[in-house]
């Protein structure tokens, strides 16, 4: 049995008084106990947020880490270390926006993951084909290559303490959500391609959904039998729409 997740990112959005009182507002939500629940928020932000969230069973994460695990001459980055020393335990790696816009690829997010991991921060790695891929029919095909690259690089072995996010580019802040079968339709195959590596790892994995995620379709998309919960990004910025997404995870 996999337990949910839902975890929130909040991009590059906010103040210190607005990240403090967003904060507050999901330490007082009302969660079930079955449902992992984390936030992302800018780095800037994620002291302030594990005060906030200090003693409360919510995780705090970041949404990037630099792909030197400990630290050097790389102006503007974070480190695993850094992130895992201030109280991180989780982070994204290879966000589509990191992707799209900074580049980022496949061989580098594999020095990402494991810079990660090495120091025990649970990657959350994220996959998902463009809106032209999807037309050209080539959805799994692009989602199994950036998957299979990581398994490629660093071995299946790596898995075992990490989380996927299947997001969709084209339903990523648009508005426009995967039905619950389009997503279940890729989260079976991601499942299937890890199975083909290793049947432990593949059932023991949350497969995350993301993109457009609201509190109106989650407990949707959340009942498909290989979904795990839902990586958050708009909705997320609002304590009470995220908390009954998190609630929706635990049905
Ligand atoms: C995201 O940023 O990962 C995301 C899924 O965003 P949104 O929920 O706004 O589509």
């Amino acid at each position: 049995m996999r337990r949910p997740m839902v975890a929130g990112n909040w991009k590059m959005h906010g103040t210190r008084a607005s990240a403090d009182a967003l904060a507050q507002g999901v330490r007082q939500l009302a969660i079930p106990d079955s449902v992992e629940v984390a936030v992302l928020p800018p780095f800037l932000h994620v002291e302030r947020v594990l005060e906030v969230l200090a003693d409360s069973p919510i995780a705090v994460g970041a949404q990037n880490c630099a792909k030197e695990p400990w630290q050097g001459a790389l102006t503007g980055e974070v480190s695993a270390a850094q992130l895992a020393d201030a109280g991180c335990k989780l982070v994204l790696i290879g966000h589509s926006e990191r992707r799209q816009l900074f580049g980022e690829s496949d061989e580098l997010l594999s020095r990402k993951f494991i810079a990660a991991q090495s120091h025990g921060l649970v990657p959350i790695l994220c996959v998902g084909e463009t809106l032209e891929q999807r037309q050209a029919g080539r959805t799994l095909e692009v989602v199994s290559e950036q998957l299979g690259s990581i398994i490629h690089e660093l071995g299946i072995g790596a898995f075992f303490n990490a989380v996927i996010a299947y997001e969709p580019v084209w339903a990523i802040g648009t508005g426009l959500t995967a039905t619950p079968a389009q997503a279940q339709a890729v989260h079976a195959a991601i499942r299937a391609q890890l199975a083909g590596e290793s049947a432990e790892v593949a059932q023991g994995m949350r497969i995350l959904y993301g993109g457009s995620v609201k509190a109106t379709n989650a407990a949707e998309l959340f009942g498909m039998a290989d979904i795990d919960g839902g990586l958050i990004g708009g909705a997320s910025l609002n304590a009470d729409e995220f908390g009954a997404i998190c609630r929706a995870a635990g049905c």
